[in-house]
Order: C-alpha cells, then sequence, then structure tokens
C-alpha cells in the first residue's frame, strides 16, 4: 500500500523538472535535509575533549570520584581505539563510523538529525523491522509503507514513486527481518541513486549473506547510512553495540546529537576483545550458515510446514498450518520462536532463528511430536 499524505512542494516540483529534462537526479544538498536546529546544533563539549591529545596524570576536570578505577572514569565519548579496530575488521576508515548503544540508537538518530516533527515522512518497505516504524512514532515523523513483492522482493519504483517533498529518508533492510531474504541488490542502488534523500540500508545481517556488504561502496552513494550491530554474527546482543557507517559529513552530524557517553567503558572493552579474535566470530557464522542450510529442508519436509522462504540470514521465515496453535504448543515445550502471525503479508507465518545443533533439533522434535498428537485427536 502507498500511502500520500502532502501534495508535492515546489522544489520537488523542480527536481522532478530536471529529472525529466535531463534524466538525472540531482541529490539535495546535506544542509537541505538535516533539521535546522541540528545543523545549527552547537554539541555539548566533554571535560576530556579539551585537553585531548596531551599527557596527564591527575584528572580534576569532570567530577568523577578519585576511587573505584577504572570504572570512576567517563568512557571515550568517541570510543577512538575501538574504532581504530573496527575500521581494519569492516574495511572503513574510522571516521566514516558512529557507534551507538545497539543499532537502535543510529535508527532514532536517523529522525532527530533529518526529521522535522509534524512535518517531514520516510518511506519504508513493508514487512520489515518494526523499530523504523516506532521510532518514527515516537518522533512524530510520517511513515509511509510500501510492501514487498513476490518473494518479498524490492521493487525500486514503488518505492520511489511513494516519495513526496517531505520525504527525508527511505528504509531498507537487507536481509530484511522478518522476511530473511536479500533484497535485489539491483532494486536497493536504483533507489540510492534516485532518491535525493538518505537512504538508510540495515545490514544487520549481513554476516550470513553471500552479497557483499553496502558498508565497502560508501564513495559510491554518499547519501547512504549502511547500519551494522554487534547483536547478531557477533554474538553480543548483551553489550548494546550498533554500527553506522556514512560518509564523514553525516557521521559528525551523528556524534553531535547522541548523547556524550552513549557507549560505555565495558561495551568498549568487550567489543575490542571481539575483534582480536574476529576469526572466532567468522566460524560460528559459519557454523550457522551450515545448521540453516540443514534447518531449511528438514522444515519444508513437516507437513505441518506450508512453505520455508529462503534466507541469507540467520532466522527464516515459515508459513505453518497454524501458527498461533503451534507457537503455543512450542510455549509449553520450553521452545520460544517469533509468531508473525499478525503481521501484514506473513500472515501463517513463525519467523524461527538458527540455534545451535542440539537446540534446531530439540525443535524438529518437538514439531513432528505436535503432527503427531494432531493426527491422534483427528483419528479418535
Ligand atoms: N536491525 C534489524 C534488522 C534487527 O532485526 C535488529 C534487532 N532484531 C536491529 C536492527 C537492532 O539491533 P541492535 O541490537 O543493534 O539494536
Amino acid at each position: 500500500m502507498v500511502v500520500f499524505d502532502k501534495p508535492a512542494g515546489q522544489d520537488k516540483a523542480s527536481r522532478d523538472y530536471d529529472k525529466a529534462r535531463t534524466g538525472v537526479v540531482k541529490p539535495r544538498e546535506l544542509h537541505e535535509l538535516v533539521r535546522g536546529n541540528i545543523w545549527k546544533l552547537d554539541p555539548y563539549s566533554c571535560a576530556r575533549d579539551e585537553f585531548k591529545g596531551r599527557e596527564a596524570h591527575v584528572f580534576l576536570d569532570a567530577n568523577e570520584s578519585p576511587y573505584n578505577a577504572p570504572y570512576n572514569r567517563y568512557p571515550d565519548p568517541l570510543q577512538e581505539r575501538l574504532k581504530e579496530s573496527l575500521a581494519k575488521v569492516k574495511q572503513v576508515p574510522t571516521e566514516r563510523i558512529f557507534l551507538g548503544n545497539g543499532s537502535d540508537e543510529a535508527i532514532d538518530l536517523v529522525y532527530r538529525i533529518f526529521c522535522e516533527p509534524g512535518v517531514d515522512n520516510v518511506v519504508a518497505i513493508a514487512p520489515t523491522y518494526g523499530m523504523y516504524k516506532v521510532c518514527a512514532d515516537v518522533n512524530d515523523v510520517g511513515y509511509r509503507t510500501v510492501t514487498l513483492g513476490d518473494g518479498y522482493q524490492l521493487d525500486a519504483g514503488r518505492v520511489l514513486d511513494a516519495v513526496n517533498a517531505y520525504t527525508k529518508v527511505i528504509w531498507l533492510c537487507s536481509p530484511n527481518n522478518p522476511t530473511g531474504n536479500d533484497l535485489d541488490r539491483l532494486e536497493v542502488e536504483r533507489i540510492l541513486q534516485e532518491f535525493d534523500g538518505i537512504v538508510v540500508v540495515d545490514e544487520a545481517y549481513s554476516d550470513f549473506s553471500q552479497l557483499p556488504p553496502l558498508r565497502l561502496f560508501l564513495d559510491h552513494f554518499p547519501n547512504m547510512i549502511v547500519l551494522n550491530t554487534f547483536s547478531k554474527a557477533w554474538g553480543c546482543a548483551a553489550i548494546r553495540l550498533g554500527m553506522a557507517f556514512a560518509s564523514r559529513q553525516i557521521i559528525d552530524l551523528f556524534n553531535k546529537v547522541k548523547y556524550p557517553y552513549n557507549v560505555n567503558t565495558l561495551t568498549q572493552q568487550k567489543a575490542l576483545e571481539m575483534l582480536d579474535e574476529a576469526t572466532a566470530t567468522e566460524g560460528r557464522v559459519r557454523q550457522i550458515c551450515r545448521e540453516r542450510e540443514h534447518m531449511l529442508p528438514a522444515m519444508e519436509e513437516l507437513p505441518i510446514c506450508q512453505r520455508v522462504y529462503p534466507s541469507a540470514a540467520n532466522f527464516f521465515l515459515a508459513k505453518v498450518t497454524d501458527a498461533d496453535a503451534i507457537y503455543s504448543y512450542l510455549v509449553d515445550k520450553g521452545i520460544i520462536v517469533r509468531n508473525r502471525n499478525r503481521v501484514q503479508m506473513c500472515e501463517g507465518c513463525l519467523r524461527i532463528t538458527i540455534g545451535t545443533k542440539e537446540e534446531n533439533n530439540e525443535l524438529l522434535a518437538a514439531l513432528r511430536q505436535y503432527e503427531s498428537e494432531c493426527r491422534k485427536k483427528k483419528t479418535t
């Protein structure tokens, strides 16, 4: 469903005219996209920013306690050591990295930086990750949805048709949650080229996909923000660490608006440890992908399963005979999956995360048992 709420304004009309005449979309300048108050914002200056770069051993500048080291000290507000390590692993220069309290922080910041409450809107695919809409609602920003097509695929033309003069951001998620598929890369690129605002591509699950990650193409698309997280492939959902990769100018805006000490010391330390052993994470990702290759056909064989959608993520979507009943049955067995029965275009579906081999086998056994109990009930 494409919902239009406001007529296109003069700027949009003249841009459309230019596009029709020349076939080229003129990107809006960053200052045209950023909220006026944010563009002018004088950011908070941390105590430690002021002496930066020089040696010191007595710190009486931040009203910290002198006891209980090292936790008495505020964390590095720009997480420099962590970004240096991340830059090597992610192949993105430090000045193009923002770190936040989960990628959920970056999602909220996108609204606070670019979208004028009560005026601007965003366009997002549907179904997709729920926080894009929650943050739009919190920030009083219009949220327009464009449903995915067959096989949950992206149609760039329909997304671009949903844009009006007040559209600042387009939200894409690839591999998409909850559908699990990669969005067609050519369609994503068309949106990046033809939309004159910001395009966020949430690649929370890209470590499980064969497609090259879009963060490696920041130079090609100055209007792109790519999101990554430590919560999935890195196995660190507890530490709350999310990443945004974008042009230096966009990252500067994130840093200006974020809370000064948004990533705590324990998180920074743990993330550094994980990055030092990045090969261990790569091994776990390979293991999860192997399990996925085993789980999808195993699910397809179950008579309660009507369809298993292809997945490039660490989860998959399965259409089953009775999603609510099967969900409750599994809960009674102590197995929790995500019931997506009430999500538009996911009716009758469960979203199932790939676990360890033992967990996956336990799930399959429980589903077989459900089925045999159903059969028994029918015959008695
Ligand atoms: N993006 C997507 C697509 C997700 O599915 C999730 C969490 N399920 C997030 C972002 C949030 O990640 P984080 O834990 O880094 O806030």
